[in-house]
């Protein structure tokens, strides 16, 4: 649910349901706050869906919604939202295994004490005893101690064995909610959060190492006007299209990410212009080597072509340019006919 909103809000639909969504808040009687907003879009784009039902449900109730109301609904419904109160559960259940690893710790403390001065006292009275019966009494006591001291042992063993166990679950819970957070849902690439951190780490490593480091934004041609005649659904799909070519030719060396709506960012660490041009071309061509069919009437939707531009990092560039001068190839290629990949300028640097 959450792509689409997003796809329609920056689709040829956007205004029209921007509009929708202040009538509709207006006609609830609630303030357009951003939350409210945000709630509404969701809402209005999925008339039928959980959300909207719930929203119904409560203005028929109780005449109004309040602010508290918007906080739930965000909570429950808003897939951020949800994340966050993922990592909020994962965080509690964290905090209650540590505090009872801590409570276990200090019990086996105060037990290994105790038996210590069962240690302590038996050696006092050893030094005292002549006899065989008052030494029978103290094996018997040191024996005793011993058992209580390893059944002790032995709950901690268990107690840590099971905090581990739920901790090591948690760890993977809470990596599958970093990568969701990380990923595109329509397309399964890695996201414009993703793409930003991993651009800045690429960097970084390119300025420590003195290693070569491109960059390529790559846009599908006409994409609107596709979305436009074959409706959104059918744009999704050549979404999915395009990113699955991407991530093919991209491997595991290479970092491919959907940068928004129709927009696609490539990291080569290590490459030069060279190389990176080369692999460009394969996407390039494989892209546009097939003609696709759109699945709900069979119909023929011809090949989809895609236009790119790239930067090599020039030493000791910022983020900012480096993305500018891949941008304005990838202009340069839509303005000169399309299905084209254009080099960046080289910045001139002043003496
Ligand atoms: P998907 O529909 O989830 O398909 C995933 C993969 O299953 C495809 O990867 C392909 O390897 C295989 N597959 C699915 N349907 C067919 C089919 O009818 N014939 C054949 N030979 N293989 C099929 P692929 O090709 O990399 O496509 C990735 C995604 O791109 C697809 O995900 C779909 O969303 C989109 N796509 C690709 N080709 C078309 C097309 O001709 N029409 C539409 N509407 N979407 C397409």
């Amino acid at each position: 649910m959450a792509v689409q909103v997003d796809l329609a809000i920056r689709g040829p639909a956007a205004y029209g349901l921007a509009q929708r969504v202040i009538t509709e808040m207006e006609s609830a009687g609630v303030w357009p706050t951003p939350l409210n907003f945000e709630i509404w879009l969701n809402a209005v784009h999925e008339p039928e869906g959980a959300l909207a039902t719930e929203i119904q449900r409560v203005l028929d109730a109780e005449g109004a919604i309040s602010e508290a109301d918007s906080e739930r609904l965000a909570a429950k419904f808003l897939p951020r939202n949800k994340l966050s109160e993922q990592m909020r559960d994962a965080g509690a259940v964290l905090d209650r295994e540590l505090s009872s690893v801590a409570d276990v710790i200090a019990e086996a403390h105060r037990s290994q004490h105790a038996y210590g001065r069962t240690l302590a006292g038996a050696s006092e009275t050893i030094s005292h005893t002549q006899d065989g019966q008052g030494l029978k009494t103290l094996v018997a006591s040191l024996t005793s101690a011993t058992e209580k001291a390893q059944a002790e042992t032995a709950k901690l063993e268990q107690r840590l064995e099971s905090s581990t166990e739920e901790i090591a679950r948690l760890r993977e819970n809470l990596d599958q909610v970093r990568r969701e957070a990380m990923t595109d849902a329509l397309t399964d690439l890695a996201n414009r959060k993703a793409f930003d951190e991993q651009l800045a780490r690429a960097c970084a490593h390119a300025d420590a190492t003195g290693s070569p480091m491109t960059l390529a934004l790559l846009d599908i041609d006409h994409f609107k006007r596709f979305n436009d005649t074959w409706g959104h659904q059918t744009g999704d799909q050549v979404l999915r299209y395009v990113a699955s070519v991407l991530s093919r030719v991209c491997g595991e060396t290479r970092f491919a990410a959907r940068f928004g709506g129709e927009e696609f960012a490539l990291i080569f660490p290590g490459e030069a212009s060279g190389a990176v041009s080369c692999a460009l071309e394969v996407i390039r061509k494989e892209i546009a080597s097939r003609s696709l069919r759109r699945r709900s009437t069979n119909d023929d939707l011809g090949a989809v072509t895609i236009s790119g531009g790239f930067a090599e990092r020039q030493a000791g560039e910022s983020l900012l340019a480096l993305m500018e001068r891949a941008d304005a190839a990838l202009y340069r290629s839509k303005r000169t006919g399309r299905n084209l990949i254009s080099a960046a300028e080289t910045r001139v640097r002043a003496a």
